[in-house]
């Protein structure tokens, strides 16, 4: 007989009962050090008492009164994220996927108020995640979301990650924009190559079609920047921001230039509980630790460190690993044998470490990101000890 809940996930059998920084404790009371943070989610940790404290105050006056009136929280955030990033305007959902969905809609409602309807197709990169919705599938393209959910949704290609010529190939009068994510994290932890980025501007400004980013799991201060494209110089007309702006509080945001948000005029979107009070709380208390001074530089630092054991981790254990990929805190260990990846969480898990697995036979580690060298010390006696283990046959 089915369970109650629907059968959607494999979930591991513990449950958790409550959180305290980088750690996790079970329904037992035994701890865990938590390098998933919720999938790239609790970028603050848990219970963060500046969050604690900016959810429970707004808990108690307002939860929710829908997108019918002002929300001030919703106005003060889009401020700041506006202010620092190259967004001229913000519309906030709940998830990831709306907030590409929202992206989707804003390239094409753009193309088609410019006079050209024409152009309605999104050229996405294979090894691609944006979301478990109808239209986002499509754009990820992976086979194994899309079998038994058709007709896939018209209107997206694929192109190889980080190949510009493919892509510049492929663009038709039909093509809208592009959507990429600047660091694949699904897919398997993947770094857009160098140069990338600034090349999909350029044939973007070339083609007169529109440049968006996927930063759900890039953005938000995990690569040590407040957004990943940062680095690159280069910014995007639009761009999809969710798990970690709001720390665990379900938020999504769709940011974008003047020039494409200026379509989305009253009636043409919107949401019931995007932006709702309780999320604006969160995702503003969010901003004041991750916008002050110096976390960023906390961030690059201690990413460094991580970098630097698990570069000696890999070497420690070439049988297992074939090398590490990624940016800031977002850190793959791309494993040697099929299910090696599996394997290794598993143990951890078993010895009290939490991380998450990625595409492509990927290991990820996505701590939150107040995390300290001490932490990072603990991560390795943990992998060490699990490595040894899986070599060992156990
Ligand atoms: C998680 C994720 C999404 C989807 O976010 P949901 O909140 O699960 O809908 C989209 N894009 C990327 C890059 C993600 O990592």
């Amino acid at each position: 007989m089915i369970s109650n809940l629907m059968p959607t996930y494999a979930r591991t059998d513990i449950a958790f009962e409550r959180g305290e920084g980088v750690y996790l404790f079970d329904d037992a009371g035994r701890r865990y050090l938590d390098f998933a943070a919720g999938i790239a989610v609790d970028s603050l940790g848990h219970c963060h008492p500046h969050l604690v404290s900016a959810l429970t105050e707004q808990a108690g006056k307002l939860w929710h009164t829908s997108n019918l009136f002002r929300i001030p929280g919703q106005e003060k955030l889009a401020d700041r994220l506006v202010a620092n990033t190259f967004a001229d305007s913000v519309f906030f959902n709940n998830s990831g996927a709306e907030a590409i969905e929202t992206g989707i809609k804003m390239m094409r409602r753009y193309h088609h108020d410019n006079g050209a309807p024409e152009r309605y197709r999104v050229i996405c990169c294979t090894g691609a995640f944006h979301g478990r919705t109808l239209a986002t599938i499509a754009a990820g393209g992976q086979e194994k979301h899309l079998a038994g959910f058709g007709p896939v949704v018209d209107g997206f290609d694929h192109v190889a990650f980080g190949n510009l010529n493919e892509l510049r190939a492929s663009i038709t009068p039909e093509t809208a924009g592009i959507l990429v994510e600047p660091v694949q994290g699904e897919g398997g932890i993947r770094p857009a190559p160098d140069g990338y980025l600034k090349g999909l501007r350029d044939v973007a400004d070339e083609f007169g079609i529109l440049l968006m980013f996927d930063e759900v799991q890039c953005g938000a201060g995990r690569t040590g920047k407040f957004f990943a494209h940062e680095w690159s110089g280069v910014t995007p007309d639009v761009m999809a921001v969710a798990k970690g702006l709001g720390s665990g509080f379900p938020v999504g945001a769709s940011l974008a230039v003047e020039k494409v948000a200026s379509c989305l005029v009253a009636g043409t979107h919107g949401t019931t509980f995007g932006g709702n009070p309780l999320a604006m709380a969160a995702a503003n208390a969010v901003l004041d630790v991750m916008l002050a001074d110096g976390f960023m530089d906390h961030v690059t630092r201690i990413a460094q460190y991580l970098a630097k054991s698990m570069t000696g981790l890999v070497s420690e254990f070439p049988e297992l690993f074939e090398e590490i990929r990624g940016q800031g805190l977002m850190v793959g260990l791309k494993c040697v044998k099929d299910g090696q990846n599996a394997a290794i969480c598993a143990k951890l898990t078993e010895l009290g470490m939490l991380t998450v697995l990625a595409g492509d036979n990927v290991l990820r580690l996505v701590p939150p990101l107040i995390i300290e060298e001490s932490h990072v010390d603990e991560a390795m006696v943990f992998l060490r000890e699990a490595c040894q283990a899986i070599q060992g046959g156990d």
